[in-house]
């Protein structure tokens, strides 16, 4: 397999990284500077890459966020809720079509390449809050590129159906540096602990029952 991995410095990329690594598959790396309120995501996701010796292209497009109003992510004047994602006020934190966009960006990006497939790491956690994460939009993008292009192009999503926790397991197995990986929302230089994100790591680490190697404010 040649995968381009929208990677973006998180926990849930970065551990699919490792997996791909792990499986021997030819790995590019692409990040995609979408004007985010953490842009300390995009500095984790080049750390990350220079740890793992791996070609990473950060692509700028800051101004995509200037589009993608009514976002708490991609508009400061939007106050970031707090709490858990199970509830209401975390659909503040959808991006307006941000994974189709992205993953449009990578197809086209992988298939430049020659490469035969692009990753991404929705879970099963995120299917609540996030459309873009559900299985059955994976299903229907995957088939979307294969009808925008000549080139197959496969969409592997292999913790689509997973939970957070056994993404950090499967993570722990794999040797993942957790400590390097960023999950904050808030945008500061520490996670903050209390976003929808902060939260979902704290709980995963919790059921683990291993210390997040993360410092929190
Ligand atoms: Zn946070």
């Amino acid at each position: 397999m040649k995968a381009v991995v929208l990677f973006s410095g998180g926990l849930d990329s970065t551990v699919l990284t490792y997996h791909l690594i792990n499986q021997k598959a030819e790995v590019k790396l692409f990040s995609i500077d979408y004007g985010q309120r953490h842009q300390r995501e995009i500095s984790s996701s080049r750390m990350i890459a220079k740890l793992l010796n791996l070609n990473h292209s950060v692509l700028e497009l800051p101004m995509i966020g200037e589009i993608l109003g009514g976002s708490a992510l991609t508009d400061t004047t939007i106050e970031l809720p707090e709490g858990h994602y199970a509830e209401e006020s975390m659909k503040k934190t959808v991006v307006p079509n941000r994974n189709m966009i992205l993953l449009s960006l990578a197809a086209g990006h992988a298939i430049s390449l020659n490469f035969d497939t692009v990753a991404y790491a929705a879970h099963a956690g995120d299917h609540t809050i996030y459309p873009d994460c559900r299985p059955e939009f994976a299903d229907s993008m995957e088939k979307s590129l294969n009808l925008a292009d000549w080139n197959e192009i496969k969409l592997y999503r292999p913790f689509v159906n997973l939970t957070k926790e056994e993404l950090v397991r499967h993570g722990l197995e794999l040797g993942v540096p957790f400590e390097k990986t960023w999950s904050c929302y808030a945008g500061g230089n520490l996670h903050c602990g209390r976003c929808g994100t902060c939260v979902e790591r704290k709980e995963a680490f919790e059921l683990v029952g291993i210390p997040d190697p993360t410092d929190y404010n």
